[in-house]
């Protein structure tokens, strides 16, 4: 259990995200097991998509992943100064770096374009040691990385800057667009792209250790784009990337996140009785109402007003009426529902209770940003931490 929140049921929560680490760990193993002859970087940006970043790297690591990947240098910063050793690489850079604390913390930043080089050029001479690069090549999907037109200027500009004894390029890599879309057009282009510019920059001199594009979906769908290394968020955090693509049971995965809250009210209502504001939904008939303590404050799509699933008492509700701030009502139909119990928005399934897809779905996104929402008042309680245990009782909590 984690020491930042608060201790699970001694203290009954008004809401909580409960993280399964045994899970974690579980589908980083499966995960690797799909790309056999990659290294796996764990993707652990955004607060590992919601999970709590510092446990989840810890978990990954125990399970094999040998990188972790993230967006900002904050991030990966914050994993250094946790004590987290090994290879950290973060990619989303702005003018002013940090890059000298980058470059101390020995991460492997990522480079799209000229400025950036010169930055870290700069920064490097300053702290009198080379900065690990790592070249990214816009290979189409036309966000961050370098445009094939430019890449020869950066790429001989970085192998100068290695002559010089300032950086040492670690990677060349890719992101795809439509990795979740098999066949997709555009995947086989990127794929012809980034080969190309890898053989400029190896026969510039540039010699990486790691080459690598994947994603999720690529590393569960499209073998030939695994190179040295994968880079996998939301599957490893037990959430398909598409549900067209598959259930995370069709891929060995489990979900790790389970969102529950405390039912803090429950009554009686007559037929008639508008519900939350704007009285968009109104009972048919006399009712009971069960108050559900979470709302968009804590990342519960107002999008999903009228339509997002909760379990209570054994069976699915709809949020009735509007999501507000703090809080949504669902409608038990006349069933008295003791209060403190426990309602359920999503989880791996077990009891029967919605997925973050199914929540997904009703506010209309992905199930990326249904658990990359959560707030921060929702306290993080990370289960089975500690992998020795787990390993030994060889039993599941949820079994
Ligand atoms: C977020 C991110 C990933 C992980 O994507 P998933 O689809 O969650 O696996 C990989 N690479 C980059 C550059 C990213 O920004």
């Amino acid at each position: 259990m984690s020491h930042t929140a608060p201790p699970r049921r001694t203290a009954p929560l008004r809401a909580r995200a409960e993280i399964d680490l045994a899970a974690l760990r579980a589908n980083v193993r499966a995960l690797r097991a799909r790309a056999p002859r990659a290294a796996l970087m764990a993707v652990v940006k955004s607060d590992a998509y919601g999970h709590g970043m510092v446990p989840c790297a810890r978990a990954a690591l125990e399970a094999g992943a040998t990188w972790l990947g993230t967006a900002t240098p904050h991030e990966a910063l914050t994993l250094r100064d946790a004590g987290i050793q090994g290879r950290i690489m973060c990619w989303l850079w702005t003018p002013g770096g940090p890059w000298r604390e980058g470059i101390e913390a020995d991460l492997d930043m990522s480079v799209s374009g000229m400025w950036a080089l010169e930055e870290v050029t700069a920064a490097a001479k300053e702290a009198g040691r080379p900065a690990r690069v790592q070249l990214k090549a816009d290979t189409g999907l036309g966000r961050n990385g370098c445009q094939p037109a430019d890449w020869p200027e950066l790429v001989a500009a970085a192998r100068a800057a290695e002559e010089d004894g300032l950086v040492d390029v670690t990677g060349l890599w890719s992101h795809f667009a439509c990795a979740d879309e098999p066949g997709h057009p555009s995947i086989a282009a990127q794929l012809g792209v980034f080969h190309d510019m890898v053989d400029h920059a190896e026969k510039a001199g540039i010699e990486p250790e790691v080459r690598h594009m994947a994603n999720s979906p690529a590393t569960l769908t499209i073998p030939e784009s695994h190179f040295d290394l994968v880079r996998t968020g939301i599957a490893m955090y037990g959430i398909s990337p598409s549900p067209e693509l598959g259930t995370p049971a069709d891929f060995g995965l489990r979900p790790v996140m389970t969102l529950a809250a405390s039912v803090a009210l429950v009554k009686h209502v007559p037929a008639g009785h508008g519900v939350s504001y704007g009285h968009h939904y109104v009972t048919d008939a006399e009712t009971t109402l069960g108050l559900i303590p979470v709302g968009y404050a804590d990342g519960i799509p107002r999008h999903a007003s009228g339509r997002g699933p909760v379990l209570v008492a054994g069976e699915w509700r709809r949020v009735a009426g509007r999501v507000a701030m703090d809080q949504f009502v669902v409608d038990l139909g006349g069933q008295r529902v003791p209060e403190g119990s426990e309602a359920v928005l999503f989880g791996p399934g077990d009891r029967g209770e919605p997925s973050a897809e199914d929540w997904a779905q009703a506010a209309d996104t992905i199930a990326y940003e249904i658990v990359t929402r959560i707030g921060t008042r929702v306290p993080r309680v990370h289960l089975n931490e500690d992998p020795e245990a787990f390993e030994t009782s060889g039993k599941h909590p949820h079994e």
